[in-house]
């Protein structure tokens, strides 16, 4: 078994085996970079970790030896040399990136004597010492987890008796009194000596690395990302660089273009005398990477030259993280860069235009999920100005969020807990508040670059976020905010510009996003590519005109009894429903003839001659009936009928199982004229409107709910009856077409049967999961939670559509409905319509168009896009 890999031997396709960050290393290495050389112990050494006794074995252990003397003899350095040390990094690299959660170590290699060595070859102490006082924290934390706020502390005691505020105003003296003192705490923690044998560090080190792979916050993540546990992680061991070396020395990451908004321009950071994290961690306030420009000009245009070698190698945005050692620039590693929804489609776009990439590959880089981050509302303009400004910090994700705030994880998860929205506010975020992050509306920081943990975390989450707020002051401790003029406490609220950085007091309201630029070239070849049709569900004219903003074909659903709660309405509705003879019943539908006409009509006119898919009313009629005393008293008074009366009808309309019982069609077979009365508005309408001009609508009329195929042909029957009296009423026709949901199992599974008389089959998913499963969607969130902390299901049926049952059902329904009526048109109207792993379903079974709630549209457009791919 091959256990290692020089990064000479490895490429960037071998990312299963090298994880990410090994395999891109070897890549680079091979296309000739300059990479510090190194090696990558495999996931399958990390796996076979786990399936045996969590111990390193001889067999691995031989190899690392094997690998690390051909580093020593590339390098003329030794690993047990007390004269010309050779120190690695201990880096994990799991298969995905994930970002903070995986630790490294730093200048392994070193102990008491080699130091010294150390200092003597390259003349400078600091360095040396600098190195070690690193490489023991960094070690006691990732190795041995003694806490690093023990060091932290030896640190800042450090440079307060110094009388200095930086670390890099610590000279050699110093440094080495510290790296006494930390190995003092070693001993403590540990009651051992730190290790001085290079070899036992190195074996600690791989041994730690393969166990932070279950460490809690990798786990969380994982279960985030739905990255499966078993990937395991590889681990990189790499001769070191130094970045602290002095004043010529650094270290930095930079994208190749901005993460936030996807412009080409590169952007980055950069710390001199740094090593490491010290840029993400932000401990200094890092330089622009356009001000190494002026510092090191022929260093800089190395590595503008080597973002555009990288980026037409990998034909995407790289994340780059560099050192420079005494003016010698090294990269130590490159990846796809994490970047929001608007920079993902921006880049996306401009790749293709710049002809790295093609259309196809540029629609199959987007998340579709993601675009719900575009589609959200911003800050209303005019609230903005008149808000007042509390600081201003570093646009580090956009968004815009109001909420209260707390100042750690678990405050956030109680305040989500109590239905609050909450912004999480720290003095810099870590690991350790993922869950707080995941929970809030957004998050500020008062420390930190655009490269730090919060930064990155949020852009990768399409949070809202605020970074690096220096004007404010976070007191976690006491939980408190304060400016020069403002304290702000627990509770109270604040909102977040994430593309201006600026954060507000107070809450301020938001409105919808214009789409426009990159986005609708983007959602043009979306349309070009795509086969599948998109349609929305929408009950209103406004709800129909956003839809059709959004890019909507048609309206897939209209549900009739939205229009039937209406405030105004719902006195002939109510009457209509406790009638005690069918006289008074149609007087009452009488009156409600002419408002549903109207909905019809403003609908048709919003939707110019695209299909419209109105359902006839679907709910139990007791829905619309009051159940409190008072409310009874106050009908009964209304409609002048005695108050007992009224409450022995409404106990008649009470059922045991409203959901399996007198509702859709059903409702029809009892009260025909409701459908009469319906099913004319809707043909009224649209005769009206040809008469006036406007584009002719094809009304498709879809009755819910059928399980047979008799009291399918009696409700047509009704229905064709009314149509038929309003054409010679009015002497004129329309188009239309009677279809049926799709939503009784019985239904699909004699499709054939109802194909001879539907013209149309619109998939109902949710009471399909609903009655096929025998899960109640309305108590099922009770124990389906339960069944997927057990295992049992991955997913929700309700979210995404259960392809091996409800999805075969559907697939039987299609092929017994095309044998009777071949060209029949098929459609999904549940809320699976928008929910990309179901729309792809719906691609692959041959439907004709998906329908789902405005603000999907982009997304089930993208989705079908991808599908077709
Ligand atoms: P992460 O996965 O958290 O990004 P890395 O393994 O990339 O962790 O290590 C973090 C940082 O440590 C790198 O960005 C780099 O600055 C520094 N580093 C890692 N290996 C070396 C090395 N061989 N020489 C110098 N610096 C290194
Ligand atoms: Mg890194
Ligand atoms: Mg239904």
């Amino acid at each position: 078994n091959k256990y290692v890999y020089s990064f000479k031997e490895g490429k960037k396709e071998m990312k299963d085996l090298l994880g990410g960050k090994g395999a891109n290393l070897a890549e680079m290495t091979n296309i000739g970079l300059p990479v510090p050389p190194g090696f990558t112990i495999t996931t399958s050494a990390c796996i076979e970790f786990y399936e045996g006794n969590k111990d390193l074995w001889e067999n691995l252990l031989d190899q690392v030896k094997t690998y690390l003397k051909k580093l020593e003899e590339e390098l003329g350095k030794s690993f047990s040399s007390e004269e010309n040390p050779l120190l690695v990094s201990v880096r994990s690299g799991a298969v995905i990136s994930m970002p903070g959660m995986m630790d490294t170590i730093l200048n392994l290699g070193l102990n008491d004597i080699s130091v010294e060595g150390l200092a003597k070859s390259t003349g400078n102490e600091r360095f040396a010492y600098d190195s070690y006082r690193r490489f023991i924290q960094m070690f006691s934390d990732v190795a041995m987890e003694i806490p690093k706020v023990r060091f932290d502390h030896l640190l800042e005691k450090m440079k307060e008796e110094k009388g200095v505020e930086l670390d890099t105003e610590l000279d050699g003296k110093d440094l080495k009194v510290l790296v006494n003192k930390y190995k003092e705490v070693y001993l403590e923690e540990m009651k051992e000596e730190f290790p001085q044998d290079p070899m036992k560090q190195l074996e600690l080190a791989i041994k730690a690395v393969f166990k932070s792979w279950s460490n809690p916050r990798a786990v969380i993540y994982r279960k985030l990302h739905n990255i499966p546990d078993s990937l395991g992680t590889a681990v990189n061991v790499q001769s070191m660089v130094y970045g602290n070396m002095g004043e010529t020395s650094g270290t930095g990451v930079a994208f190749t273009r901005n993460p936030a908004t996807g412009e080409n321009k590169i952007f980055g950071e950069y710390l001199i005398n740094a090593q490491g994290e010290d840029v993400v961690a932000g401990i200094r306030t890092p330089n622009h990477i356009s001000e190494l420009k002026d510092m090191m000009p022929e260093i800089y245009d190395e590595f503008i030259k080597y973002t555009h070698i990288l980026e037409e190698h990998y034909k995407d945005m790289q994340d780059i993280e560099f050192t420079i050692e005494n003016k010698k620039l090294y990269i130590l590693q490159t990846r796809n860069g994490k970047r929001t929804t608007q920079a993902a489609i921006k880049i996306a776009t401009d790749l293709v235009k710049e002809g790295l990439i093609g259309k196809e590959e540029a629609i199959l880089r987007v998340n579709p999920n993601d675009l719900n981050q575009l589609l959200h509302p911003n800050f209303d303009q005019k609230k903005l100005e008149s808000s007042q400004v509390i600081a201003k910090g570093l646009a580090a994700s956009p968004g815009a969020a109001s909420g209260k705030v707390y100042f750690n994880a678990q405050d956030i998860v109680e305040a989500s807990q109590r239905g609050e929205k909450s912004i999480l506010v720290r003095l810099e975020t870590s690991p350790e508040d993922i869950e707080g992050m995941v929970l809030s509306e957004g998050i500020l920081t008062a420390r930190g670059g655009m490269t730090s943990h919060a930064a990155v975390v949020a852009r990768g989450m399409g949070k809202c976020c605020v970074a690096g707020c220096s004007e404010i002051r976070v007191d976690e401790e006491n939980k408190i905010i304060r400016t020069q003029d403002l304290t702000i406490k627990e509770g109270d609220y604040i909102s977040l510009d994430g593309s201006t950085g600026i954060v507000y007091l107070g809450e301020i309201e938001k409105v919808q996003p214009s789409l426009s630029g990159s986005f609708g070239e983007f959602m043009s070849w979306v349309d070009e590519i795509r086969t599948m049709k998109v349609r929305t569900n929408a009950d209103t004219p406004k709800d129909a005109a956003q839809a059709l903003e959004f890019g909507a074909e048609g309206i897939g659903l209209c549900r009739t009894e939205h229009m039937f709660f209406d405030s105004e309405r719902i006195g002939s509705v109510r009457r209509m429903i406790v009638a005690n003879s069918l006289r008074e019943r149609k007087s009452a539908l009488d009156e409600l003839l002419p408002v549903q006409r109207k909905d019809f009509y403003e609908i048709y006119k919003v939707m110019e001659g695209r299909p419209v898919t109105v359902r006839l009313l679907d709910p139990p009629l007791h829905e619309f009936i009051p159940n409190k005393e008072e409310d009874i008293k106050n009908l009964a008074e209304s409609m002048s009928i005695e108050y007992q009366d009224l409450v022995d009808r409404i106990e008649e309309l009470k059922e045991f199982n409203p959901m399996l019982g007198h509702r859709g069609c059903r409702l029809a077979v009892t009260y025909p004229e409701i459908y009469r009365m319906q099913v004319r508005a809707i043909i009224e309408a649209a005769i009206d409107i040809k008469e006036e001009g406007f584009e002719e609508i094809y009304p498709e009329i879809m009755i819910p709910l059928v399980g047979h195929i008799e009291e399918l042909k009696y409700v047509k029957n009704q229905l064709l009856e009314e149509i038929n009296l309003v054409f010679e009423e009015r002497g004129n026709k329309v188009n239309y077409m009677i279809g049926t949901m799709l939503e009784v199992p019985r239904a699909a599974i004699t499709s054939d049967e109802i194909a001879t008389e539907a013209e149309f089959f619109s998939f109902g998913t949710n009471d399909l999961t609903q009655m096929g499963f025998g899960y109640s969607r309305d108590d099922a969130s009770k124990f389906l939670d339960e069944y997927m902390n057990k295992g049992i299901f991955k997913e929700s049926p309700f979210e995404a559509i259960d392809r091996k049952g409800i999805g075969k059902l559907m697939e039987i329904s299609i092929e017994l409905g095309k044998k009777t009526r071949p060209d029949i048109k098929l459609g999904i109207c549940g809320e699976h319509g928008g929910e990309p792993s179901s729309v792809e379903f719906c691609h692959s079974i041959g439907l004709d168009y998906v329908s789902c709630s405005p603000f999907r549209v982009p997304i089930a457009k993208l989705a079908a896009a991808q599908a077709s791919i």
